[in-house]
């Protein structure tokens, strides 16, 4: 059995302690449709072993169940006859996560469906692109600096 977290009710999902409607499961990973979806044929894919957050999890468990979202996608755009495909990761609190087990979300698009997209953007002003991209290139060699 993956590591499991016994609060979590994806873990239990994951366990089948809780139903779920399942769509697709490998020895890594488990697919099934969200309950509250923002349009039908909503999808959550789920690495198998617990971990709060996409930035938590080993590079091997996530390549495993990222592989998974092009199959997904297909079959979920044939199925609905969605016209596209929102596929997101909500990570923490602040970015709208309220179940602590990272996962993905496929939402089926329709043209003119009532979902709020795009969200605001704002340009950089002055030299904050190249700041922030000192700032992340810094913290990237740090993180290789540290798996090496
Ligand atoms: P997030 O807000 O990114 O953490 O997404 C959590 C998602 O899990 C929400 O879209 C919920 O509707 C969905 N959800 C919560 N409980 C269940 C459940 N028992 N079965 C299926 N989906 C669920
Ligand atoms: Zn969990």
């Amino acid at each position: 059995m993956p590591p499991r977290d016994p609060s979590c009710i994806f873990c239990k999902i994951i366990a089948g302690d809780i139903p779920s409607a399942r769509v697709f499961e490998s020895d890594s990973s488990l697919a099934f449709l969200d309950i509250n979806p923002v349009n039908q044929g909503h999808v959550l894919l789920v690495p198998k072993e617990h971990h709060a957050t996409i930035a938590d999890l080993s590079d091997e468990a996530a390549a495993e169940t990222a592989s998974l979202l092009p199959l997904l996608c297909r079959a979920l755009l044939k199925a609905t006859g969605a016209h596209g495909l929102n596929v997101i990761v909500n990570n923490g609190r602040a970015a709208g996560q309220t179940v602590d087990h990272g996962h993905w979300h496929l939402i089926p698009r329709f043209v003119d469906d009532a979902v709020n997209w795009p969200w605001p953007h704002t340009p950089y002003s002055g030299d904050e692109l190249g700041q922030m991209q000192f700032r992340v290139l810094r913290e990237l060699a740090i993180e290789g600096g540290r798996s090496s």
